[in-house]
């Protein structure tokens, strides 16, 4: 079973995903929690030089075939030999970014980013997405409270660049609405948890 974790900056898609890891694994659920861009030595590598603050200057269709390149190599690395066992992969972020943040806020197009995407995963899509729906301002307010967070390219982004991924996002979610779940972000931490450990326990009993 293949689980994307999708939302814009500070809506705690990360934290949710761990949380989600460890009350899978105490069911007894054999799961791989796992990240984008990077998740392995190479994605790694292409996430440093994608996020450098330092790289201001980068090209918006260079930045989408690196998301793009850095995909293909965690999918086939890490992410396919993880389901072909039979576990449970949990990955932080997949294609759904790139529509959202390349296609839309970075304005490359939706189809010109699903072609390159296409490419890169061949027929890999997530089973199941849980979308941390947050508004940009409360994001943003948590992660500049987040002093503990890694600071890239993005922090430096205008708020209305963050306004498009959220709208991008909506309109994903309610075109694949068979795929992709949203989980009020907004509200406490247990209640998100409680909502989207919900999803799961549903996707898995079906
Ligand atoms: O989710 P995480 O904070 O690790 O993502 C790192 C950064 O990469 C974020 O600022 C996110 O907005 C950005 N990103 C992006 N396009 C993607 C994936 C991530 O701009 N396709």
């Amino acid at each position: 079973l293949f689980v994307t974790f999708e939302g814009g900056e500070g809506a705690g898609k990360s934290t949710m995903l761990r949380e989600l890891g460890e009350e899978l694994r105490a069911e007894g659920y054999p799961v791989l929690e796992t990240r984008e861009p990077g998740g392995i030595r190479i994605a790694e590598k292409i996430r440093e030089v994608i996020l450098n603050p330092s790289h201001m200057e980068m090209d918006g269709r260079t930045e989408a075939l690196l998301y793009a390149a850095a995909r293909r190599q965690h999918l086939v690395e890490k992410v396919v030999p993880a389901l072909e066992e039979g576990k449970i992969v949990l990955c932080d972020r997949f294609i759904d970014s790139s529509l959202a943040y390349q296609g839309v806020a970075r304005g490359l197009g939706l189809d010109e980013v699903h072609q390159i995407n296409d490419f890169a995963i061949e027929n890999s899509m997530p089973d199941l997405t849980l979308l941390f729906n947050i508004k940009p301002e409360d994001g943003l307010a948590r992660i500049t409270a987040n002093k503990g967070r890694e600071q890239n390219r993005l922090d430096l982004e205008h708020i209305g660049f963050h306004e498009k991924v959220y709208e991008a996002y909506q309109k994903l979610a309610s075109q694949y609405s068979e795929r992709i779940r949203i989980i009020e972000a907004g509200q406490s931490f247990e209640s998100v948890k409680k909502d989207a450990l919900q999803v799961l326990h549903t996707y898995l009993s079906s």
